[in-house]
C-alpha cells in the first residue's frame, strides 16, 4: 500500500485541518522531490503484503497540472496493483479530465461533494456549486472508473431534510462507494472561529443522530453495505486501500504530511512543504513515539468502527492474554446490553448501535 500526499488546494475549506496550501506555484518542485523520495524509499515496499494499492490524496491531487500527476502515476503504479485511487474535487472533473484519467491505470476516483445545497457549500467555503458536483458525478458515473462520493452531515444550516436531499441525489447516480462523515470543528480552523464568534451553530447531538440514522437506513435501502462507521459500499466495492489501514496493514506514505507504518513502527513526514523540498526527498521521515497503551487503543478504535469487528485471537497475539481478559471484562456490560456482539472470537458493535460507538470505546480503551 502506498499513499501519496499532495499538499495543494486552490483555497482552504473552513472546516479542513488536512495539510494543504494554496501554493500551486511550488507544484513542480514538490513533484520532483516526491519522485526523489520514492527513489530513495521504494525499497520499503519490498515484501509488503498484498494487495498492492496506490492512493493519491491530499489536498487536491486533481489541482496538480496533468503532466505532474501523470509522472506520479507513471512512477508509482504497477500492473499488480488491485486498486489505484485518486482524490478529485468537482471543479476539476471536466470532459478533458475524464479523457485523460480513463487512459491512466487509475481505477477509482474519490470525490469530495460534501453537500448538494449551494447555501451549505458556501458557508463552509467549498469552491464548487451543487450543479457542478452533479455534473462531475454524472461524468464519472458514465466512465469506467469506480466512484466514491464524500458527503458531510451536521453542516451549519443543514437539516435532516436538506441532508436527505443531497444523499438521495448522490445515491441516484449509484456511486460504488459512499463516505459520509459528521462535520467536526477542529482547533485552528476557520469554522472553529466561526462557531466561537456565533457565526455558525453546531448541529446538536439529536440533529446529528437523526441525520446518521437517516443515512444508515437510506444507504441500506439503496443496497449499500455499511462496512465501516462512516463508509458504505455496493457489494464488491469496499475500499481496498482504506480497509488495509483498518486492518493495520503496513503502508508507505510519501509527501509532506504523509504517514507510514511498517507493521511495528509508525513514522511521518512533517507537514512542511518548504523543508520537504529542501530535503530533496532524503531523510525527511520522523519516528512517532507510541507506547503500548496507545497502540492498543488505536487498534480497538479502528477495529470496532468496522462491521467486521475485532478478532480476539489477533488481539491476544498483539497485546497478550492479560489485555484480552481485561477487554472481555470491560466489554461484558456492553455485550449484556446488546451494544456489542460476540460471534465466536469476534467482538463487533451491534449494527443498531453505531451511534454509541464512542461511548462504548470510552469504557474499553486504556487511559
Ligand atoms: S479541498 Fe479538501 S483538502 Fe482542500 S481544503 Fe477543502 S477539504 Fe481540505
Amino acid at each position: 500500500m502506498i499513499y501519496v500526499h499532495v499538499p495543494f488546494c486552490r483555497s482552504k475549506c473552513a472546516y479542513c485541518d488536512f495539510y494543504s496550501l494554496p501554493r500551486l506555484e511550488l507544484a513542480g518542485q514538490y513533484c520532483e522531490t516526491l519522485l526523489a523520495e520514492w527513489r530513495s524509499r521504494r525499497h520499503e515496499t519490498e515484501g509488503l503484503p498484498s494487495p498492492a494499492t496506490l492512493y493519491i490524496g491530499g489536498g487536491t491531487p486533481s489541482a496538480l497540472p496533468r503532466p505532474m500527476l501523470q509522472s506520479i502515476i507513471d512512477a508509482l503504479a504497477t500492473p499488480s496493483m488491485t486498486e489505484i485511487t485518486i482524490e478529485v474535487n468537482p471543479e476539476d472533473v471536466d470532459s478533458e479530465f475524464i479523457r485523460w484519467i480513463t487512459d491512466t491505470p487509475v481505477s477509482r476516483v474519490s470525490m469530495g461533494i460534501q453537500s448538494l445545497r449551494d447555501d451549505e457549500l458556501r458557508i463552509v467555503g467549498r469552491r464548487h456549486t451543487a450543479a457542478r458536483a452533479l455534473e462531475a458525478l454524472d461524468r464519472l458515473a458514465s466512465s469506467r472508473l469506480d466512484v466514491s462520493a464524500d458527503l458531510i452531515y451536521g453542516l451549519p444550516a443543514q437539516t435532516t431534510a436538506s441532508f436527505a436531499q443531497s444523499l438521495n441525489a448522490v445515491l441516484a447516480r449509484r456511486p460504488e462507494h459512499l463516505s459520509c462523515y459528521l462535520l467536526s470543528y477542529e482547533p485552528g480552523t476557520r469554522l472553529n472561529t466561526m462557531r466561537s464568534t456565533g457565526r455558525v451553530r453546531e448541529a446538536t447531538d439529536t440533529e446529528a443522530e437523526e441525520m446518521f440514522t437517516h443515512l444508515c437506513q437510506t444507504a441500506a435501502d439503496a443496497g449499500y453495505r455499511h462496512y465501516e462507521i462512516s463508509n458504505f459500499a455496493l457489494p464488491g466495492h469496499q475500499a481496498i486501500h482504506n480497509s488495509g489501514y483498518w486492518d493495520l496493514s503496513p503502508y508507505l506514505g510519501l509527501g509532506p504530511g504523509a504517514h507510514s507504518f511498517d507493521g511495528r513502527v509508525r513514522r511521518y513526514n512533517p507537514s512542511d512543504l518548504k523543508s520537504y523540498i529542501a530535503s530533496g526527498g532524503e531523510s525527511f521521515t520522523v519516528t512517532e513515539e507510541e507506547n503500548a497503551d496507545e497502540r492498543l487503543n488505536d487498534y480497538l478504535i479502528i477495529r470496532l468502527r468496522t462491521a467486521e469487528g475485532l478478532d480476539l485471537d489477533r488481539f491476544e497475539n498483539l497485546f497478550g492474554a492479560h489485555n484480552t481478559d481485561r477487554l472481555l471484562a470491560d466489554a461484558a456490560p456492553h455485550i449484556a446490553a446488546g451494544r456489542l456482539n460476540m460471534t465466536g472470537r469476534k467482538l463487533q458493535m451491534d449494527p443498531d448501535c453505531w451511534l454509541v460507538t464512542d461511548m462504548v470505546l470510552t469504557d474499553l480503551i486504556h487511559v
